[in-house]
Formats: structure tokens, sequence, C-alpha cells
């Protein structure tokens, strides 16, 4: 059984055969998020390689501005994929892009999302309230909660629409984000590494695809888990998302840790 990253981005990888190599060792699959459209490329060469790898086409919100004005070029990018990120609001570390320009790309990929009852992998870092409200505007039904480290009132808003949630290298440095697993039901969690460098910026030493069995490691313990069984959960839970036909895992009918 293959570990599911679910967020991650693999162009920003220096090298990508060594990562490739790597996702093959340890059995990795990626939902591979770009965050413009250069990157959106790069993936899409990567994926070319890999059938381990899943490529989403998203702007970020720190490329808003230079992708506002031409949203419609963009629409064939856009049909092109079943599931869609990294999309989203950020107001800590990119408030200098304009809000009106981060709200109008992410409205124009949640009406397409709503639209096309596609799954959309999401940022919120710093504007919580507002990704939800516009979350509620569109009617998003199918959405992906990437690295929520937010207001608890939001979050448990969050958790009421059904959203997924990922949950990353930070488990082992929060204990705020370690509460929001334990709030969330099970067959909503999914893990994720997010980048070469997310570890190492929260001050951890490793790096690479092969994180990603640490971060499944940290759900097993924070949740009280085997970890074959916290692996077992989020494979199902990634598999159901993407459409595959796994049944969502009781894991209240198996032993614990
Ligand atoms: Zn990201």
């Amino acid at each position: 059984m293959a570990y599911i990253d679910f967020h991650t981005h693999l162009h920003q990888y220096a090298d990508p055969d060594g990562c490739l190599a790597a996702m093959e060792r340890a059995d990795i699959m990626a939902v591979a998020c770009s965050v413009d459209v250069p990157s959106y490329l790069a993936t899409l060469a990567l994926a070319e390689r890999s059938r381990r790898i899943i490529p989403t086409f998203g702007i970020h919100p720190s490329r808003a501005t230079e992708y506002a004005p031409r949203l419609e070029g963009l629409l064939p990018l856009l049909e092109a994929g079943s599931l869609i990120g990294e999309i989203g609001l950020d107001q800590r570390w990119w408030r200098q892009v304009p809000k009106r320009d981060q709200e109008a790309v992410f409205s124009w990929f949640l009406a397409h999302c709503a639209a096309r009852d596609k799954y959309c992998v999401i940022h919120t870092k710093g504007a919580e309230r507002r990704v939800l409200e516009m979350l509620d505007y569109y009617k998003v039904t199918k959405a992906v909660i990437h690295w929520y480290h937010g207001p608890n009132s939001v979050y448990r808003r969050l958790l009421d629409r059904g959203y997924y949630q990922t949950f990353g290298c930070e488990l082992r440095y929060s204990w705020t984000v370690r509460r929001q697993l334990r709030q969330t039901p099970p067959e909503l969690i999914l893990a994720e590494t997010d980048n070469p460098t997310a570890e190492k910026w929260l001050g951890g030493r490793l790096d690479g695809p092969e994180l990603i069995g640490r971060v499944v490691l940290d759900i097993a313990r924070t949740l009280g888990l085997r970890p074959e069984l916290a692996r077992l959960l989020i494979f199902g839970n990634a598999i159901r998302l993407l459409g595959g036909g796994m049944p969502a895992l009781d894991v209240t009918k198996t032993s614990g840790a």
C-alpha cells in the first residue's frame, strides 16, 4: 500500500531525478500542486515520467496579481484537470498581494470547481474566515483544506461542511495542529509534505518526499493508532476522494496503538 502525499510541490525539488527515485523506493504517490503556469508545465513534465504523480493546476494567492487580468486564457488548463490546486487566500505571508487580486483569482477557480463538481486544494493562511465565506458563497462541497493552522471556530465549521484536511510536518511541532487532528473525523484525514523545505523551515532536518512516512507516523501517534492502520486510513481516504471505491475505514473497530 502506497503512501499518498496529498499536497506537495514537486516542481520545487532541485533534483527531480532524485525525487522520482525516492518516490519509487518508498512507494509514494503524490498530488503535485502547481502555483502558476510555469510550475504546472514543470509538474506535467514530471508526471510524464512517473505514474506516481497526479499533477494539479492552480494559481497560488502569491501569484494572483499577475494572473487576475488574464484568467480566461487559463481556461484550457483549468478544464483539463479533475483536481484543482493550489488556490486560496493568504493574509499572513502575502499581504503585499492586493486582496482584490487574490479574491478575483480564488473566485474564478471556486466558481469553476462548484460548476464542474471538482475537488480543489486550498490555502487559507491568515484568511481563514474569508476562505470559509467564499466557499459558502460558491456552494463548494468538494474541498481539501491544506495545512490549516488558524482559529478553531472556523476549523469546526470547515469540518461541518465535510471538507478533507491535510496534516503535515507541523504536527510534530504544534499542539494546535495536533488538537485539530484529534477533532477531525477519521474519514476526512489526509497527509502532506507541502514542499522540500517545509520541515527545515520548522526547525527539523529532514527533507525529501520520504518525509511523508514520518508525517503518517505522527498522525498515528497523535490519534493513538498503529502506524499501519493510520497508513491504511489515509490511503483509503485519498483513493475515495480520487474516485476509487475504497469504503471509509472505521478505526474505532480496530485496536489502537
Ligand atoms: Zn503548498
